[in-house]
């Protein structure tokens, strides 16, 4: 780590037995979660779960209303007590709005928190900044001269420039398009460890939260359904919720026979579901691997899968989509959803094979 040009040393965020209502509607209900110093974490959520109300009570932007915040040793806020003001707190923020200031120029705008450091050294401390985001040609323009996506950019800049002991970021890179997106997330995350703050993170989006994270903290209305990191949310979801959150799955329903279940396209392991018990079956679409019927003929007996029929394959870039259907064991045709890497495209109506792979199936009580 630089060292933060606050003089106030990395901390830990600790937000507990958070609650907050506007009105009646209580939008953050009893959260707990802490960031580590130089660890990034995520809120992740559908739209209106409670990220933002919960990122402003870290600012300081809303006044806790129950529960306690403290960064390291420091009390920030408890309900009806002591408030430490948002510009009191150290803390970088960038939100989805940019929301920079109109009369600065860009690297002014940058500077600007950085009255700390001699003057000699604000204009340097800045542009390095302004570098590592990739608007470093533009520091003499005004923000109404700058796209969108520029101005967050430099939102990011003004944001780290000081190197906070704690950074508060709100959807930061919606602006950008999806090609700049992904260098810009890469800047940024080079940059946060490298300053080594704590950073909390809002995102609707689950593979930016998969990058960005070290831990993620998945919401639903007002509350922390699971708390882990990108693995544990991805391979070992608590919730059909949790499942479902990072995208659509092949669902089946089946009654569990020795700690497993039959679906359409081969054996799901169920060993925490109740014996004669009915089981929701999720399988994610990477984890139906596809091959021609031909080349499964070739492999030893025993590893033969199912036989599906192709409705509709189609190229989405890195991977492709097939439309399948699977005959159950009635016969009847249940329609499922395979993505395989890269480019397989066998055509509408031709017999291919079908594999489970274990690690992307759950099951949970139906
Ligand atoms: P989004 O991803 O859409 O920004 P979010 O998860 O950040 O959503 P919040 O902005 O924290 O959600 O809002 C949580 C809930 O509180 C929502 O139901 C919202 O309508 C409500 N809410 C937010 N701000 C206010 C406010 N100032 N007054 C009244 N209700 C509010």
């Amino acid at each position: 780590p630089l060292g933060s040009s606050t003089g106030m040393p990395a901390s830990r965020l600790s937000l507990q037995r958070v609650r907050h209502a506007y009105a009646e509607h209580l939008a953050v209900d009893d959260v707990s979660l802490e960031v580590m110093p130089g660890e990034v974490v995520c809120l992740l959520g559908p739209s209106g779960c409670g990220k933002t109300t919960l990122l402003r009570i870290a600012a300081g932007l809303e006044r806790l209303q129950h529960g306690e915040l403290r960064l390291g040793e420091e009390m920030l806020d408890e309900a009806e007590g002591h408030h430490v003001p948002p510009e009191k707190r150290g803390v970088g923020l960038a939100f989805q709005e940019a929301a920079l200031f109109p009369h600065l120029s860009v690297l002014e705008n940058v500077a600007f928190g950085l009255d700390n450091l001699p003057p000699s050294r604000r204009r340097a401390r800045a542009m390095q900044w302004l570098e590592q985001l990739g608007m470093a040609a533009r520091a003499d323009t005004y923000p109404h001269m700058l796209s969108g996506g520029q101005q967050q950019r430099v939102a990011l800049a003004r944001a780290l420039a000081p190197e906070p002991r704690l950074m508060l970021l709100d959807e930061p890179f919606s602006s950008l398009d999806a090609r700049l997106r992904e260098q810009i997330r890469d800047d940024t995350l080079h940059a946060l460890k490298r300053v080594g703050a704590g950073t909390l993170l809002v995102t609707h989006d689950p593979e930016e939260a998969m990058f960005m994270a070290d831990r993620i903290a998945l919401m639903r209305e007002g509350r922390v359904v699971q708390w882990g990191t990108p693995y544990q949310l991805y391979c070992q979801p608590q919730t059909p919720f949790v499942v479902t959150f990072f995208g659509a799955v092949n669902e089946w329903v089946g009654e569990v026979r020795e700690a497993k279940v039959m679906t359409p396209a081969g054996v799901v392991a169920a060993p925490a579901l109740a014996e004669g018990s009915r089981a929701r079956v999720m399988v994610r679409p990477e984890a139906l691997r596809v091959t021609h019927d031909g080349a499964l003929m070739e492999r030893p007996v025993g590893d033969v899968g199912i036989f599906a029929r192709v409705v509709m394959a189609k190229l989405l870039g890195r991977s492709s989509l097939l439309h399948l259907a699977v005959p159950d064991e009635k016969g009847q045709e249940v329609h499922w959803h395979a993505q395989v890497p890269g480019v397989f495209l066998p055509r509408a109506g031709q017999s291919v094979a079908l594999q489970l792979e274990p690690s992307q199936c759950f099951a949970f009580p139906a």
